[in-house]
C-alpha cells in the first residue's frame, strides 16, 4: 500500500511538474540570452556568475573554473546515490558569435518574444541547450532524484573562437568533468516533408582545417601585364581548388546515416547511388549527382573548401607582388591534414603558390562515438518513441564543437537532437536566431527522459 501510494504521488509530481520544466528553461534562456557573452572578447564569466547563483539556490554544487578571470568555465555535480556508473555529463558552451544588430529585426540581446519565437544571440547556439541542461538538472535537484551516477553540467567558455575553455579543463581539470559520455550540441531533429521526423544524433563532425593560398609574383606598372602577375595565380589556384572533385570517402556514421534516410521517401532517389560511392571508380560521378540535389548530403561525403577571404594590391596601377586568399576547408575526420594539403598543392601544381595553414581552431580527428553505449540506446528509444512516425540516424556534422576534444580523450559524446530545426532552416550564427517556446518546452522534456533513463 504504501508503495502504491508512494507511486501514486510520484507520478502525480511527475504530471504536475512536468509543464514548469519548460517554464523554467524558458525563463533561464531569456536570462542568458540577455547576457552578452559575444566572442571576442567573451566575458563569459558573466554566464558562469549567473548559472553559480542558479546552482546554489537551488541547493547544487559548482565551481567557476579557469584561468582568465572573465572567461571563467562552470562546472556543477549532483552526486549519484550510488556511484554504480561512470558520471554522464551535459555540456553546453557559454560564448555566441557576434551578432550585427542591423540586420536584425530585434534586439539580438534582449530574449524578446516576437511573432511567436524568442529572439536573441544564442537562441539556438548554444544557449537554448544550457537553459535545458539548467532545468534538468535543477529539476532532478527538487526531487531529490536517486540517481545511479554522478551528473555533470559544464558550461565551457570560447567554444566559438579558439576552444580555450574546453582545452584548459582538459589540461587542468579533467577529473572534474570526466565521464563515460556526454551530451552536446551538434544534433538536431528535421521533419521531411513525408512526414517523417529524422532526429540526428551526432557523433562525428568535420574538421576545420583552414588554409591560406599566398601566390607571388614581380611587382610592376599597371600598364604592362607580366605572366607573373600574383592576382592571376591566385586566382588560378582558387579556380581549380574549387573545381576538383574532392575525394568521396564514408565513415561508420555516414555509411549508417545514408543507410537509413535511404529508406523516407524524400531520399529514395539516393537508392541507386549508394552502392557507387562504395565503388572508387564510380564514386566521384554518383557524388556530383548527389551535390546537383543536396548540398548537404554532399558536405557529408568529402572533404569541402569554401573561399572566403582575398587580399591583394594598394592601388589599380601597381601589380602587387602578392595575393592572399584564405579558404574554409572541413575535412572528413579520417583524412589527415597533410594528406589534405599535399593533394590540394598536386590539384594547385603552381610553383608561385605556397599552401599553408591559417591560425586558429585546430580540433583533433577521431573516430565516430560508439552507437551501442548505454546512452545512444536510450536516446533512440525516447527519440523514436516522442513521434509516431521517426527515424534515429547517427550524423556527421559539418561544423565543429568542443566535443572532438573530449572524444579524443576517449569519451563517447553525442550532440543531442532534442530541438527541430523550425521552418526548415538553422539560424545558428545567422541573422534572427530564435527558437520557439513549444520547440524550447519539446526540447527540455525530451532531455529530461533521456538523462532519467540514463542515470536512474
Ligand atoms: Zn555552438
Amino acid at each position: 500500500m504504501r508503495v502504491a501510494m508512494t507511486l501514486l504521488i510520484c507520478s502525480l509530481a511527475t504530471a504536475q511538474r512536468m509543464p514548469e520544466l519548460g517554464v523554467k528553461a524558458r525563463h533561464y534562456l531569456v536570462d542568458l540570452i540577455r547576457l552578452d557573452t559575444t566572442n571576442p572578447p567573451g566575458n563569459e564569466t558573466r554566464v558562469a556568475e549567473y548559472l553559480k547563483q542558479v546552482a546554489s539556490a537551488n541547493g547544487i554544487g559548482c565551481e567557476l573554473l579557469g584561468a582568465d578571470p572573465s572567461r571563467l568555465n562552470f562546472v556543477a555535480r549532483l552526486p549519484g546515490a550510488e556511484q554504480r556508473s561512470r558520471p554522464l555529463l551535459l555540456i553546453a558552451h557559454s560564448d555566441v558569435v557576434p551578432a550585427d544588430r542591423a540586420q536584425w529585426t530585434a534586439d539580438p540581446f534582449a530574449g524578446q518574444l516576437k511573432h511567436g519565437y524568442i529572439y536573441g544571440r544564442g537562441a539556438q547556439d548554444d544557449k537554448s541547450l544550457l537553459a535545458a541542461e539548467l532545468a534538468v538538472l535543477v529539476e532532478l535537484k527538487h526531487r531529490g532524484a536517486k540517481l545511479n551516477r554522478d551528473i555533470i553540467l559544464l558550461s565551457e567558455s570560447d567554444e566559438e573562437a579558439g576552444s580555450s575553455g574546453i582545452s584548459w579543463l582538459i589540461q587542468n581539470a579533467y577529473p572534474k568533468i570526466d565521464a563515460e559520455f556526454a551530451l552536446n550540441e551538434g544534433g538536431a531533429g528535421l521533419d521531411t516533408r513525408g512526414g517523417t521526423r529524422v532526429f540526428q544524433i551526432q557523433t562525428s563532425e568535420k574538421v576545420p582545417s583552414r588554409v591560406i593560398l599566398t601566390a607571388r609574383g614581380v611587382a610592376g606598372h599597371g600598364s604592362l601585364p607580366r605572366p607573373d602577375n600574383a592576382v592571376v595565380h591566385l586566382a588560378r589556384a582558387i579556380e581549380r581548388l574549387a573545381d576538383a572533385d574532392q575525394p568521396v570517402r564514408l565513415n561508420t556514421t555516414t555509411r549508417r546515416y545514408l543507410g537509413e534516410i535511404v529508406k523516407l521517401a524524400d531520399y529514395r532517389w539516393l537508392a541507386p547511388l549508394l552502392p557507387k560511392l562504395e565503388d572508387p571508380s564510380t564514386a566521384a560521378a554518383a557524388a556530383d549527382e548527389i551535390r546537383s540535389k543536396d548540398v548537404e548530403l554532399n558536405a557529408m561525403l568529402r572533404t569541402s573548401i569554401s573561399p572566403t577571404m582575398l587580399e591583394a594590391g594598394l592601388k589599380i596601377n601597381v601589380i602587387p607582388n602578392v595575393a592572399l586568399a584564405k579558404l574554409d576547408v572541413r575535412r572528413l575526420p579520417n583524412e589527415t591534414r597533410e594528406e589534405v594539403e599535399a593533394r590540394f598543392r598536386e590539384i594547385v601544381n603552381d610553383p608561385a603558390v605556397e599552401i599553408s595553414r591559417e591560425q586558429g581552431q585546430d580540433m583533433p580527428a577521431t573516430e565516430p562515438s560508439s552507437l551501442t553505449t548505454s546512452l545512444y540506446v536510450t536516446m533512440d528509444k525516447v527519440f523514436r518513441e516522442s513521434h509516431p512516425e521517426s527515424i534515429v540516424v547517427p550524423y556527421m556534422s559539418r561544423g565543429a564543437t568542443d566535443g572532438s576534444y573530449l572524444r579524443q580523450k576517449g569519451m563517447a559524446v553525442y550532440g543531442v537532437p532534442i530541438f527541430m530545426r523550425e521552418g526548415g532552416e538553422s539560424r545558428a550564427h545567422g541573422n534572427d536566431e530564435r527558437i520557439s517556446p513549444a520547440n524550447l518546452t519539446r526540447g527540455v522534456e525530451l532531455l529530461w527522459k533521456i538523462v532519467t533513463a540514463a542515470a536512474e
